[in-house]
């Protein structure tokens, strides 16, 4: 993996030094450190909790069509799985709705640029239910969990 990096700070991203095919693991996840709540660096590791992610984690992208994946390691951080061949040189993106139930510290407006952009960057809550059943099990596991009980509190009881 290799940072690209732009002037301002605002075009870096993640490319990929070698092919991966679907499936592969791309990047192994680990975290630096626990954290009291959200900020915009942090990543939701549970229903309530949130972490920092060392290494070139933080810097892939969001994209609303994205070639990553996320799966729950070990170690309690993510790593990123290929959703779809990427090529050498490719830049890696994944869809923070892949971790995040909502997100707090994005600008609304999505730039992503991918051909089915949602046009905001949203939170896993306000995803498309096709979308959700899109990404599989390549999503943080604590989201239809939290689904689950955001709908059992919103179902009046008759
Ligand atoms: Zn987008």
């Amino acid at each position: 993996m290799r940072l690209r990096r732009a002037p301002d700070g605002t075009g870096d991203g993640v490319l990929a030094t070698q092919p991966f095919a679907t499936g592969d693991t791309v990047m192994v996840g680990f975290l630096i450190g626990e954290l009291t709540g959200n900020d915009s660096h942090a990543t939701q590791v549970g229903p309530d909790r949130w972490a920092r992610h060392g290494g070139l984690g933080p810097k892939v992208n969001h994209s609303c069509d994205p070639n990553c994946g996320v799966r729950l390691n070990e170690g309690h951080a993510f790593d990123f799985v290929a959703r779809r061949a990427i090529a050498a040189g490719g830049e890696l993106t994944f869809d923070y709705a892949m971790r995040n139930f909502t997100i707090d510290h994005f600008p609304a407006i999505c730039l992503c640029g991918a051909e089915r952009c949602r046009g905001s960057v949203t939170g896993w809550k306000d995803l498309p239910a096709a979308r959700k059943a899109d990404y599989g099990e390549l999503v943080a596991p604590y989201l239809r969990a939290m689904d689950e009980r955001s709908a059992a509190v919103a179902t009046p009881v008759p």
